[in-house]
């Protein structure tokens, strides 16, 4: 089971409650290994700063979240398109061990998936391209297929595997658990994945009786997905990135002390990662 220093905080398990800084700072009173800021959180004190802060602290950082989002426009535009630079150059500069992708749903008004596919995956082959001259990985997070219309039609390892072939170089997978511990495919979609592109590794727990499918995501163990049997799958390939931790949870874990947040957060790495 992961020890405090084998685990990394997505800055979303705590965003009602701390800002960058005391994230950063929760982390080292915790003995947290890492960190994994979210851009709107990063935004408020500069990625530059933000690396001072994580690099004072001790921190490895297992991924920036997010860029994506490709289909928000209608089309792929240049907007778009920079935003996604800046995010890759803003991982860069906090040393991220990967940008991950949030893809983007179907485009507005439309029920045409292969299209949103197509402008998904151009999007991504131009990010790659440029992120690959300042060596920075991209991760696509495949998210629950429940997440299609509205955030990413790449929604199983495989589909998102077929892109990387597709792409080449410079392109990988974050796993989440709480969007994958369905899929009959996963153990070998995580093998065929290999060492080389699994890049992030996301933990939380899926509530059996969940009360929202975006804000109701579960501590570790307290839900019905078999994490360290996935974690075991990811390990074995060689992934020796950190189990970031991510809870949406606007109930339950948004409402209460953040450093009673991360103690548990510790104590179940210990015994349900
Ligand atoms: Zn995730």
């Amino acid at each position: 089971m992961p020890t405090s220093q084998q685990l990394s905080l997505n800055t979303a398990t705590v965003k009602k409650q701390w800002n960058l800084r005391q994230a950063i700072e929760g982390c080292a009173r915790h003995n947290i290994g890492g960190i994994s800021p979210w851009r709107d959180i990063l935004q408020e004190c500069g990625a530059s700063e933000a690396r001072k802060m994580i690099d004072d602290n001790g921190l490895k950082v297992s991924g920036l979240c997010r860029g994506g989002m490709f289909t928000a426009q209608g089309s792929l535009t240049s907007a778009v398109l920079d935003d996604n630079k800046l995010a890759v150059d803003e991982a860069v500069t906090i040393g991220a061990q990967c940008l991950v992708m949030v893809v983007g749903g179907l485009i507005e008004g439309s029920k045409d998936l292969a299209s949103a596919h197509a402008m998904v995956e151009e999007g991504l082959a131009k990010t790659v391209e440029y992120a690959r001259t300042v060596n920075m990985p991209i991760a696509i997070e495949p998210l629950h297929p429940m997440y299609a219309a509205d955030r990413a039609c790449v929604n199983s390892l495989g589909h998102a595997l077929d892109i990387c072939d597709r792409i080449g170089a410079g392109v990988g997978v974050a796993v989440d658990v709480y969007h994958l511990w369905w899929d009959t495919q996963l153990e070998a979609q995580i093998k065929r994945a290999g060492k080389d592109r699994l890049l992030a590794f996301h933990v939380c727990d899926w509530l059996k009786n969940t009360n929202d499918f975006l804000l109701d995501r579960g501590m570790m163990g307290d839900g019905v997905i078999d994490i360290p049997l996935i974690r075991s799958w990811v390990e074995r390939e060689g992934f020796t990135g950190l189990n970031e931790v991510e809870i949406f949870s606007a109930d339950n874990w948004w409402t209460k002390d953040a450093d009673e947040v991360l103690k548990t957060m510790v104590d179940r790495g210990k015994t349900a990662v």
